[in-house]
Order: structure tokens, then sequence, then C-alpha cells
């Protein structure tokens, strides 16, 4: 675990070890934008596959960890909803041009150290 990561903030040496830090609304417009680029050159996909890197390092900074409402107090279950919070919000962005269309689909992680 590095340093910055703990710190909750990513360098370029951990992009392949560490999952993004999702409460980023910087995370959830490239993530959209990534995907609605995707419908834009291929029109007869119908969904998105987002999936986590394969790590269990997350980002643990405040932001991420204040995304859960106060009664979940696991630190696992809270970047879990922060996880399915960014989902949403990625869905939600890409609904505003493919309102009809616009699936994420989820991907597994091996949830390894990877
Ligand atoms: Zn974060």
């Amino acid at each position: 675990m590095s340093r910055s990561w703990k710190q909750g903030r990513l360098t370029a040496s951990d992009a392949n070890h560490s999952q993004p830090c999702v409460s980023n609304p910087d995370v959830v417009r490239i993530t959209a934008d990534f995907a609605i680029a995707r419908f834009d050159e291929h029109p007869e996909l119908s969904t998105a596959s987002i999936g986590m890197n394969d790590t269990n390092r997350f980002c643990e900074c405040r932001e991420c960890l204040a995304v859960a409402p106060a009664e979940i107090r696991e630190k696992r279950a809270r970047i879990a909803y922060a996880f399915f919070d960014f989902y949403n919000k990625v869905a939600d962005r890409g609904a505003e041009k493919y309102p009809d269309t616009f699936v994420i689909e989820l991907e597994d992680s091996q949830d390894t150290d990877g």
C-alpha cells in the first residue's frame, strides 16, 4: 500500500493496482463520457460494462467514506455503497443522452491484491 493511496490520493504508479476515487465528480464524468462515446460510435450497443480493477485497494478518502448514510458503519460496506452511488451517477449521466438504452452492466472483481 503506497503512502499516497493511504492518504486518498492516487499516483500514476497506483493506477493499475488501486480502485479509482469513485466520489470524485471527474471520475464520474470521465467514465460516463467514455461510455457515451462508445454508444456514439457503436449505436448497435445496448449496454456499457463498467467494472472494478482487479484489486482490493479501495480509495478511503473522506469523500468516499462519507457517501454512505451514517447508519452504515463498517468500512467495507461504506466503500461498497460509494461504488454503487458511483455506478448510479454514471448511469444517470449516460441516460441524459441515451434515456432508453443506457444500461450499466457491472463486472465482477476477483477482489485480490492484483
Ligand atoms: Zn475517494
